[in-house]
Formats: C-alpha cells, structure tokens, sequence
C-alpha cells in the first residue's frame, strides 16, 4: 500500500517533540509537506498556511493538525472539506458544538477524522481499564501539577479565551478517567483560579460523582515547581490503583504492575490512524471534552 502522504499544520513544540519523529518511524506515513507561518521541516516543502498548500501542486492525503486549539476547527473543517484525512490534536476545538459539526463535515466528507487522546495511549491504560472493569469503584483522586513556564514557554495562546488554560494538560486526566471507568462520572463542582492578567484558569479543583455517588476529586495546578505530578489514584472494593506519569507506569496493591510496551503514545496514535484510514473509519470521543466544557459551565 501506498503510504498515506500527510501534512502538519503548526509546526511548534508537539509537532517537532512527537508528530514528526512518530510520523517518520511509522512505513505506513510520508511527511509530504508542512503548513506553518514560522516553523517548517528541513527538506519538506512548508507553505504559511493550510489554503495556500491547498492550492499548491503538492498533492497529499492527510493532515495532522498541530496548532492551538482556537483554530481547530476552521483548519480541520477545511482539510475535511478538501477530502483529507485528519488527525487532530487535543483540546479538538474551542466549543463542543464545533466538534459535532467536524463529525458531520467528515461524514459528508467520507474521510477519516481521528479526534485523538494522546493520554488514552499511555502504556498503562489499557491494563487499569480491564482491572477496574470487574471492581466496584470507592473513591479516585487525580493530581496533575506541572509547572506552566517549563511545559508551554510563551504559549500565549493557552492564557487566551479557548485556550484552557490548566485544562490544557488537565483534559488528558480526564481523557484516561473516561477511558478507564467503567461507569459514567459528571461534574458537580469546580473551582477555577484565573489569574486577573488572564482569560482561563492557572489552576482548578474539580470535584466529578458516579451516578451512584462515588466521588472523583481533582487537583490541576500549573504552579508546580520541583518534581512534577501526573497520578490518578483509584480505590475500588477489591484493591488500589495507581497510575503515574502521565499513565504509562502502574501500581496496583502498592506493587509496580507490568504494562505492555505500546511503542509510545504518539507512535501508537499514529500506527491507530493508519488502521482508521486503512478501514475508513473515524474515531471520535467527546466525553472528556465535554467534561472540561461541563467545569467551565458550573464553575465558580
Ligand atoms: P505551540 O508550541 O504553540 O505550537 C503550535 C503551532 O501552531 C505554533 O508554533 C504555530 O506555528 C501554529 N499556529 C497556527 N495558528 C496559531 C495561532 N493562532 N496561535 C499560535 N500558534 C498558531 O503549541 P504546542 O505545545 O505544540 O500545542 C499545539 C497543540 O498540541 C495544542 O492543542 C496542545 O494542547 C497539543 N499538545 C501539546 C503538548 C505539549 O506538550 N506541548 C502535548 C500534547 C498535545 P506557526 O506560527 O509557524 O504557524
């Protein structure tokens, strides 16, 4: 088979950090061209933005949308209209309401959208949801705290409306959570700090309840300097769980628990939308979107 020709648009740190590298290691893929106003790939042809590649002679199949979450949707709905593929990067968009119609756009389209969970292909993940699928959940407690200035130097965009601030990193707790638990969770209360220079949260405390009232406390801080904190702790009525960095190592009972080697998350992300594109199917899980936009809606 051919391999799929694939553009990024917004060549900045996660494209450089994971797309490229992912999308080079993988037969199945050709970098075949980036869309970037500052950055760009040694080598690869680069165009300032989607449009004016569009209507290049450059011809490809997909496009990996690396850019912040603001322009998402306008992107993807252009590369979908275009009939390309898409994978798209997390937060999918600025507004729930946008991520349905890029579903209806790829359907009409009859392309591949991939609306991809980075976190959801940690190496542990897999193996906490098929432990906690026959256990009856007591209490979780997620604790993710990164230091801001270290992880997204002069992101701007992250400070701005619809940019999510805290959530940025916090919606790939809730990304794992809602792949893990088997049951449905909801938000009840969340307490959001904004600082006064800025339009979205430095730090959030979200509390989520199963229907049957099990509570789901959360802890997201940017401010955290010194070793950083991505766990998720879980009790249930037949033990403990406890997933750290980020989710790619287990504990279970207190004891390291051995995970399978998935190749890395964004090697996994990138060998899943070749399996998507091969089978023309899409992939799309609002859930932990919908959760983030749910604190927003009955945050104080
Ligand atoms: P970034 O370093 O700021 O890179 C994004 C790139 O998008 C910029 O370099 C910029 O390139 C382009 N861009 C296009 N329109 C833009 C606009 N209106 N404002 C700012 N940049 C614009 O951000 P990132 O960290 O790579 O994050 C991008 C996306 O990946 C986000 O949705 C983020 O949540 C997600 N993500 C990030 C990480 C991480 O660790 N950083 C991890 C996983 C996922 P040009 O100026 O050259 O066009």
């Amino acid at each position: 088979m051919n391999p799929i020709r694939t553009a990024i648009v917004g060549v900045g740190k996660i494209a450089t950090d994971q797309h490229i590298p992912a999308l080079r290691a993988n037969p199945a893929f050709e970098l075949t061209a980036t869309a970037s106003r500052k950055g760009g790939v040694e080598g690869v042809p680069n165009f300032p933005i989607l449009e004016e590649l569009l209507a290049s002679d450059v011809a490809f199949d997909a496009v990996a949308i690396c850019t912040p979450p603001q322009v998402h949707y306008q992107i993807a709905r252009l590369a979908l209209e275009h009939g390309k593929h898409v994978l798209l990067e997390k937060p999918p968009c600025m507004t729930t309401a946008q991520l349905d119609e890029l579903v209806r756009v790829g359907r009409a389209a009859g392309v591949t959208l991939f609306q991809t969970w980075h976190s959801q292909h940690a190496a542990g993940v897999e193996t906490a949801r098929q432990w906690l699928s026959s256990r009856a959940l007591r209490k979780a407690h997620v604790t993710w705290k990164e230091d801001v200035r270290r992880w997204h130097p002069g992101q701007t965009w992250i400070w701005q409306a619809g940019g999510f601030g805290v959530f940025d990193p916090g919606i790939n707790a809730i990304s794992i959570l809602s792949r893990i638990l088997p049951q449905a969770f909801f938000v009840t209360t969340a307490e959001l700090s904004v600082p006064s220079n800025c339009d979205s949260p430095i730090a959030a405390e979200v509390v989520f309840a199963t229907d049957g009232g099990v509570a789901i406390t959360a802890d997201f801080d940017f401010r955290q300097t010194g070793p950083q904190t991505w766990d998720i702790d879980i009790e249930t009525d037949a033990g403990s769980l406890k997933l750290s960095m980020g989710g790619s190592e287990l504990a279970i009972d207190g004891k390291p628990a051995a995970v399978p080697d998935n190749g890395g998350e964004y090697p996994d992300l990138y060998r899943r939308f070749a399996e998507l594109v091969a089978q023309s199917a899409s992939e799309v899980d609002s859930r932990p979107f919908q959760l983030v936009a749910d604190a927003f809606l009955v945050g104080r």
